[in-house]
């Protein structure tokens, strides 16, 4: 139950029953007051006026009484008797007679008469001598009392009725019987008196219940047995009934009131009557008052009580709403604030409550959707390269697991940027990020929607391609293809090539793993086979790989198990009778696989790390020839040795080689470093640096290979180079290509003007020799002189010179 209807419940009938009880015990009092008002005031009345009716009849009596004893009387009935009767005597009698009659205004007439009912005399001197024995007077006649008669007609007219008073009359001997014929008139005039309101009445019955008189002149004379008049006079004649009182009857169904009054010396019954419907009007009205003044009264109270408990449960009920609102709805309602007391109070709590946990949810709201746009960040993250926005690694994975369990079949790619290193030392990681972007741009532009693409790693995307070979072999086609146009960013033009390696499913292999492996293979063989191309994936690649991890495996230790040796090729002036200087270069003799070319080892060491340890044992090897020469009385300007970038890169790079020179304790002049272009694309300011330290030591430096990298005459200025090597390629073709020849004919001049010396490497020819000199090249190497020799076979080679 709510708490308004609880209210309503409890507070509505506390309010109306004690107005109930109060209405009612009022209309109680009142109406017993008014019923006992009314029945008293009837009571009161009978009473009065049967005192007055009684006065009159004993008056009546006693004057009765008086006049037969009055001597004129008495000598009228003695003169009669005894037949001495003389008109003088009748006379007197006749006179005391009339003037009893005249006494009284409702007296008619008088009569005396002898004991056989003979009139002696009368007042109206009518009569006389008449026998009235007959009449029923003289029947009821009594000798010794005192006696009232019933109803009778009048002697003197038939149509009036009167009562006949009669009293004896003693004299002498004899008996005589007074009669006073007397009208009804002063009875009807008590009774006339006694009307009031609408029905009340009055009226005299004698004791046969004939109605004497009565205040309604139509039943007055009717002389009807009143029905109910019995009832008191009955009982007050066994002695039960008090002499005047309150009866209540029933007159042709109408309750009536009457209040009596018997008459006890004549046996009549004085009745006050009124119908119990009048005497209770004033009760009724009295009554509708109070109903009307209960209902009104209870309708004032039930508003009051709404209103006043709408108004207690009106901050409760909003409350209420304002709460389930927030529970229904998930929203947070705002309760409305009535009035200043503990709801309002608790309303403004409620609405506090509601605000803090409003900005609470708006907080973790918050939190939520920032953890959300995380967590899809993450996922996002968890899938795709962040560069170029491409699916990663593991996305493939799965990828490549569904279209293998698929069953369809086609090829993966992997693909390769050809030196894209050198894109990010030259142009800078934002340019490099650029070109792999518009990569995956570019390769996206070829693939459909079903063939996934993705960057597995710096410069390395994987892609799946589903279809036939002819699909296959036009989409590396397309790739290549698409490599073609230049990368361009504002000003700065960057030329890119790609290099395929490409593994069928379910041909090649049928996992994941083993496919990448072999696109892997593919691509690596694409690029050894000189970039810029597309290899499928053979079994013989897989040979290769071997191999290559066979050199890895010989390389970790070729130094402790002596599989490695230093072989030194002289460099010459350009008569080719001295030798200037040695170049140092790293030979590997492996048990298993025999004599392993630097073309094939070096880049192995390079990728795996290798040549750090490789190299600082070739650097000490070279120092320890240079003390060697030197201690055999040789002449020559240096030993060059080969610097990897990787070597270069090594923050010790600096301290290593001054450590070797000065434990080995040589001049650091006898050591030429050897560095490619590549040295100063990545860290070159560092590198640079590095080199120009050294440099300050005595220790000299070449730029080898000049021609095939991002050779620019720029900055050759700025380095701290003393010799360029001219690369073999230019040398291979300088005999034919005029081209080639104009360029290292620039190359010379160049560097002669910079002050650097050049050397030409792999010289082969004699026409080759002869154009070099022409071009006043300093220093050549090449088979044409000699070729790398081991140590043992160089001393003899000085000694021979030495000889001439
Ligand atoms: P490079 O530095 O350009 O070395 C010169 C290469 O040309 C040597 O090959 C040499 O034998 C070869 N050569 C010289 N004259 C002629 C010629 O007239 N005809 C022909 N066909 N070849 C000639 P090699 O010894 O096989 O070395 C190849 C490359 O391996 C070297 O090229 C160098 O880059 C690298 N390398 C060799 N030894 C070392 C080393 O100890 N350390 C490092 N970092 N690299 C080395
Ligand atoms: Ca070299
Ligand atoms: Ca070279």
């Amino acid at each position: 139950m709510t708490f308004k209807k609880a209210l309503c419940l409890s507070l509505i009938p506390l309010t109306l029953i004690p107005i109930f009880i109060l209405g009612i015990s009022t209309l109680k009092i009142t109406e017993d007051s008014v019923e006992e008002n009314s029945v008293r005031l009837l009571e009161e009345l009978a009473k009065s006026s049967g005192d007055s009716l009684v006065n009159y009849i004993e008056a009546q009596k006693r004057e009765i009484v008086l006049i037969s004893n009055l001597i004129r009387v008495k000598e009228c009935l003695v003169a009669h008797e005894t037949k001495t009767m003389t008109d003088k005597i009748i006379t007197a009698g006749q006179n005391a007679l009339s003037s009893w009659v005249s006494a009284d205004k409702y007296y008619n007439s008088s009569y005396l008469l002898d004991e056989k009912g003979d009139v002696i005399v009368s007042s109206n001197g009518l009569y006389r001598n008449e026998s009235f024995a007959s009449h029923e007077i003289y029947k009821e006649f009594d000798k010794e009392e005192i006696t009232f008669s019933e109803i009778r007609d009048s002697f003197l007219s038939e149509d009036e009725k009167v009562i006949y008073i009669t009293s004896p009359v003693h004299a002498e001997d004899f008996t005589g019987m007074l009669v006073m014929e007397s009208s009804l008139e002063f009875y009807d005039s008590l009774v006339v008196d006694l009307v009031f309101d609408d029905t009340g009445a009055a009226f005299i019955v004698d004791r046969n219940g004939v109605i004497i008189s009565h205040s309604i002149r139509e039943v007055r004379d009717t002389s009807l047995v009143h029905p109910e008049y019995n009832m008191p006079f009955k009982n007050f004649g066994e002695g039960k009934t008090q002499k005047y009182g309150i009866h209540r009857y029933e007159y042709q169904g109408q309750q009536r009131m009457a209040g009596y009054y018997i008459v006890d010396n004549v046996d009549w019954v004085l009745f006050t009557r009124q119908d119990l419907d009048e005497i209770n009007k004033p009760i009724n009205r009295m009554l509708m008052a109070v109903i009307s003044m209960f209902i009104t009264v209870s309708i004032i109270s039930v508003i009051a009580c709404v209103v006043l408990i709408k108004s207690f449960t009106r901050p409760i009920q909003k409350l209420r709403e304002a709460f389930q609102r927030a529970t229904d709805e998930s929203d947070y309602i705002v309760c409305e604030v009535v009035g200043h007391n503990e709801f309002s109070e608790l309303a403004h709590g409620y609405n506090k409550m509601i605000k803090r946990l409003d900005t609470k949810e708006s907080e973790l709201q918050y939190n939520y959707d920032l953890l959300s746009k995380e967590q899809e960040k993450t996922n996002y993250l968890a899938m795709h390269d962040y560069v170029t926005d491409l699916y990663n690694l593991r996305a493939f994975e799965i990828k490549m697991n569904e279209v293998l369990i698929s069953g369809e079949s086609g090829a993966v790619f992997y693909l390769g940027l050809d030196e894209f290193k050198n894109v990010n030392n030259v142009f800078g990681h934002k340019i490099g990020d650029l070109c792999l972007k518009e990569s995956a741009k570019r390769i996206m532009s070829l693939s459909n929607n079903n063939e996934l693409v993705a960057r597995t790693g710096g410069d390395e995307f994987y892609l799946i391609k589903l279809g036939d070979e002819e699909a296959i072999d036009k989409f590396a086609n397309d790739l290549l293809m698409s490599f073609k146009t230049p990368f361009v960013f504002d000003s700065i033009q960057v030329n890119l090539s790609a290099s395929i390696g490409i593994a069928l499913f379910p041909t090649d292999a049928v996992t994941t793993i083993e496919i990448m492996k072999c696109a892997d293979t593919a691509m690596y063989e694409a690029k050894r086979s000189g970039k810029g191309k597309y290899s499928y994936y053979n079994e013989q690649m897989t040979v290769r790989l071997n191999r290559s991890n066979e050199i890895l495996d010989i390389l970790e230790s070729v130094i402790i198990k002596g599989e490695s040796y230093m072989a030194y090729q002289p460099e010459v002036n350009l008569s080719g009778e001295d030798i200037i200087a040695f170049e140092a270069l790293m030979r590997v003799n492996s048990k298993n696989l025999g004599m392993i070319a630097p073309n094939e080892f070096i880049p192995l060491a390079e990728s795996s790390g290798k040549i750090i340890s490789i190299g600082e044992w070739v650097i000490e090897s070279a120092a320890l020839f240079v003390k060697e020469l030197l201690e055999r009385g040789q002449k020559f300007d240096y030993i060059s040795v080969n610097i990897s970038t990787v070597q270069l890169g090594q923050a010790n790079f600096v301290d290593m080689v001054l450590n070797i020179i000065d434990k080995i304790g040589i001049e650091p002049k006898y050591i030429l470093l050897e560095i490619t272009e590549s040295v100063f694309m990545s860290e070159s300011s560092r590198n640079v640096e590095k080199l120009s330290i050294l440099r300050d030591k005595g220790i000299k430096i070449a730029l080898d290979d000049f021609g095939t990298g991002y050779s620019s005459m720029q900055y050759l200025a700025d380095l701290p180079v003393d010799f360029l090597k001219i690369d073999k390629c230019f040398i291979d073709e300088i005999a034919f290509n005029e081209k080639k020849r104009g360029i290292v004919k620039v190359i010379i001049d160049m560097a002669h003007y910079l002050g650097m010396q050049v050397v030409a490497e792999g010289v082969e020819t004699k026409e080759q020799l002869d154009i070099l000199k022409r071009m006043d090249c300093d220093i050549i190497q090449g088979y044409y002189y000699y070729k790398p020799m081991k140590q043992e076979d160089i001393l003899e080679v000085l000694y021979k010179i030495n000889e001439y």
